[in-house]
């Protein structure tokens, strides 16, 4: 007993926090989130310890971070519609249900109408800002896809994020020129030889130019990475968000691996909430005005995982605007939340998520608040 209040006295401190209550943190803990608190700039180490937090400790860290999300982006939640309007794929990311070898998957593409009806269905709803994705597709060329974008932009008073993996610089330019606003290329890890192994034939250095070259080209870039890759560590999640920084990307996307048995990662753990959602929290304390989503992969690994996003760090909400006989073959990863429901469904299921943390909706469209647009 005596030993164990030695320990405690030198190394942990007894808090109260304000709402939460008291509670024993490690001092060193308690060190760097009064530093993130006045935005002090955190290095690795400091973030590898506020990742590590425990479950009290992770109560203050979730805490604080609401409240700059609060302080720096507001209590309104944006709301992207997300169309999936194609799942072929050039590639063979071993973590992914798309990737070229999996053909177990039925593909589907599709029609230029199909997509502007979808996107003209999802303003309608509601939506400001209609993210467009798919896997690695080169059949929707330069001048489809500009089509696309150009006549969506023309019709609908939203902003278009568009989510297609690597292009060429040109193409991002002609992208660019039809009226795409954002572009979402998560860099997925930052330890170079775990992205080489996990996307084949690819490498860090080329996501890194092409979101340089994104932001070059007036976008408002984003990233993001995914938590509990294998071989991933504390470290490696610290160097995730000081990467986002060092690129100074106005959004990101950060969310659990989840194991495909479809993939070669089959029988993988795949990650948790709770160390997805330490991860936003360090992220939103380090990147303090960036535009964070609450995923749809939290959904899937917890029934509230969205709306525990909500309450520590993430200020988006991304519901599925796939027509419904689409949606079951955008496997990325099983179980996905929502596969069955329609538009209408996944827009209202958003809004109870974002009511459910009594939050509001926001009426504009979101834009970067980094301050790194043309
Ligand atoms: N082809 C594009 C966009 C589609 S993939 C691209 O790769 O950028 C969109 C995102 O899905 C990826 O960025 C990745 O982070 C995520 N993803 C892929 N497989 C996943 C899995 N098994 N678990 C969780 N997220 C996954
Ligand atoms: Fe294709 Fe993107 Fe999946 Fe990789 S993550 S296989 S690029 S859809």
């Amino acid at each position: 007993m005596l030993w164990w209040g030695y320990t405690f006295r030198v190394t942990y401190s007894v808090m109260y926090f304000e709402g939460l209550g008291v509670f024993a943190v490690r001092k060193e803990f308690l060190q760097v989130l009064e530093r993130a608190g006045r935005l002090k700039e955190l290095n690795g180490d400091d973030l590898a310890v506020l990742i590590g937090a425990d479950r009290e400790e992770g109560a203050a860290l979730f805490s604080l971070a609401d409240k700059m999300r609060c302080r720096y982006v507001g209590e309104d939640v944006h709301i992207r519609g997300i169309i999936e309007f194609s799942n072929y794929c050039a590639r063979n990311c071993l973590y992914c249900g798309l990737r070229k070898d999996n053909a177990a998957l039925p593909r589907y593409r599709m029609s230029p109408q199909e997509i502007v009806a979808s996107a003209c269905q999802a303003a309608g709803l509601g939506c400001r800002t209609i993210v467009l994705q798919s896997g690695e597709d080169s059949f929707y060329t330069a001048e489809i896809l500009s089509d696309i974008i150009f006549r969506i932009k023309k019709d609908l008073d939203v902003a278009v994020t568009l989510s297609v993996g690597d292009r060429s610089r040109e193409d991002y330019g002609i992208f660019r020129e039809a009226g795409a606003d954002r572009y979402l290329l998560k860099h997925e890890t930052c330890d170079t030889q775990l992205f080489s192994a996990l996307r084949p034939g690819t490498f860090l250095e080329g996501r890194v130019k092409r979101l340089k070259w994104l932001r070059e080209l007036g976008y408002q870039a984003g990233s993001g990475n995914m938590v509990g890759l294998p071989g991933q560590t504390m470290e490696t999640l610290a160097g995730d968000i000081l990467l986002m920084q060092k690129l100074g990307v106005a959004m990101a996307g950060i969310g659990p691996f989840i194991p495909n048995k479809q993939t070669p990662l089959a029988g993988e753990p795949g990650g948790t909430l709770d160390l997805s959602l330490k991860t936003l929290a360090a992220a939103r304390l380090a990147l303090p005005n960036v535009h964070f989503a609450a995923t749809t992969a939290m959904d899937t690994v917890h029934h509230r995982g969205r709306a525990k996003a909500l309450k520590c760090g993430a200020n988006v909400i991304m519901p599925n605007m796939t027509p419904a006989r689409y949606r079951d073959s955008y496997l990325i990863y099983p179980c996905k939340a929502g596969l069955s429901d329609t538009p209408e469904e996944s827009y209202a299921g958003a809004v109870k998520t974002v009511e459910s943390v009594n939050r509001g909706i926001s009426t504009d469209c979101g834009h970067s608040l980094v301050g790194n647009r043309s």
